[in-house]
């Protein structure tokens, strides 16, 4: 290696893969003064962008229904509500996880239980057994950064129990597991299109299920109750009506995010044929494992996890990396539900909407970071190699380079 620093590679995903795509398509939208998805100019021909998003994003998962929302935290609620639950009822989910995936469910008036995760960095499938109650409804899984969970197992256990499983899929549009899309496994399933995610329309959302009833519940969810004639045509009605949110999603926003979609192959194996590269380099040096990926031909490859057998040698080496300009992350120590402040103090905005009122004292078990020795120990164990949709082979090679070079000097 030389000496001269190479400059840091700028990290990023679909937003920095907008191009020329993107803007035909909102043009299109703009010169046709048509941004609601409902209607438009003409009566006869409504506007495109929203049910052609929903129709490729059907195609692409391998699933029956699609309904575009807001944000990735719209489809979360959205999706709790059409499975039906609210208060008294439970939902497992790891402690190691996005904000979203625990305050959607205390918003639908639910309780999360917390899990732990396992060397996947997922939901470990053996917590459904142990923490399992007459009030557990449903499980909820978290696609962690590109790496599919072990859905198979996850499936088999819930379903065993009656429970929904819920698949969050909003980091990884585009990764498969066992030759299938993720979110085409559970009952429902839900994507992001924020600026952070593989694919991105800056805001955006979108909700997944082969059941008729989920998607009539979700569109009602989305819509302020209503179930227009459009949906009637993919789905007729049953539910009586109830009370909904207005989470629609813009024909602008559906503009940019059907384009990204389009590139969404396009991304992950450029992601993958470089993490290729880096992986040849840092494989198998001594005290350093990698995350478990259980089906290594679906992972995403836009995140590489160095797993550290001696906890000492993870700050030191995360400070070297930093100091070579390699984009690198080691846990914030907010990650974990339990360290952020809404569960500390357990509150929601009124207090008898608290899932956690009737606890007698507060942080409870299940709700602190000594029930979770494991999420605790592994997400403190790793750094996080991140690769981007403008890195380049080059790249990789100084990224795998450099890792070798700081082992020698703080594992030699
Ligand atoms: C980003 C994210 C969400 C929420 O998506 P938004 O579009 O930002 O609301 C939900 N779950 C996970 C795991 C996420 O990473």
């Amino acid at each position: 290696m030389s000496d001269s620093l190479r400059p840091r590679p700028v990290p990023g995903l679909g937003s920095n893969a907008i191009g020329k795509e993107e803007e035909e398509l909102v043009l299109d939208v703009l010169r046709r003064k048509e941004p609601f998805r409902y209607y438009g100019l003409d009566p006869k021909s409504p506007p495109p962008m929203v049910a052609t998003l929903e129709r490729e994003m059907q195609a692409y998962i391998g699933i029956e229904y699609a309904l575009a929302v807001s944000s990735g935290t719209a489809a979360l609620e959205v999706a709790y509500a059409a499975i039906g639950l609210g208060p008294g009822d439970e939902v497992i989910v790891p402690a190691w996880s996005w904000v979203s995936c625990f305050t959607a469910i205390v918003r639908v008036g639910a309780r999360p239980v917390l899990c732990e995760i396992d060397d996947t960095l997922n939901f470990d499938p053996s917590e459904i057994d142990r923490l399992v109650t007459p009030r557990t409804k449903a499980v909820s899984v978290i696609h962690y950064q590109g790496v599919a969970v072990e859905m198979d197992k996850i499936v088999l256990a819930a379903h065993r129990k009656g429970l929904f499983v819920v698949e969050d899929c909003a980091q990884s549009l585009g990764t498969t597991y066992r030759g299938r899309q993720i979110g085409s496994w559970g009952d429902v399933a839900i994507y992001s299109f924020q600026y952070n995610k593989t694919a991105t329309c800056g805001e955006g959302g979108l909700v997944a299920t082969r059941d008729q009833r989920i998607y009539e519940r979700a569109v009602r969810l989305s819509d302020l109750g209503n179930y227009r004639p459009y949906h009637a045509g993919i789905v007729t009605p049953k539910e009586p009506a109830f009370v909904g949110g207005q989470y629609r999603m813009s024909e602008l926003a559906a503009a940019v995010a059907l384009a990204q979609l389009r590139k969404i192959n396009m991304i992950r194996e450029h992601c993958r044929k470089l993490q290729s590269r880096v992986l040849q380099k840092v494989t198998g040096l001594k005290g350093i494992n990698l995350r478990r990926v259980p089906d290594s031909t679906g992972d995403f490859g836009f995140e590489i996890y160095l797993m550290f057998e001696n906890l000492e040698q993870v700050a030191p080496f995360h400070e070297k990396l930093n100091a070579l300009n390699v984009n690198c992350g080691a846990r914030t120590g907010t990650y974990p539900q339990y360290n952020r402040d809404y569960v500390k103090t357990g509150l929601a905005h009124h207090p008898a909407l608290s899932p956690f009122k009737d606890f007698k004292e507060w942080p409870a078990p299940g709700y602190r970071a000594q029930d979770f020795p494991r999420t605790e120990d592994l997400t403190k164990r790793y750094i996080a190699l991140p690769i981007g949709w403008l890195y380049t082979e080059e790249d990789a090679d100084y990224i795998g380079d450099s890792v070798v070079k700081i082992h020698r000097e703080v594992c030699g």
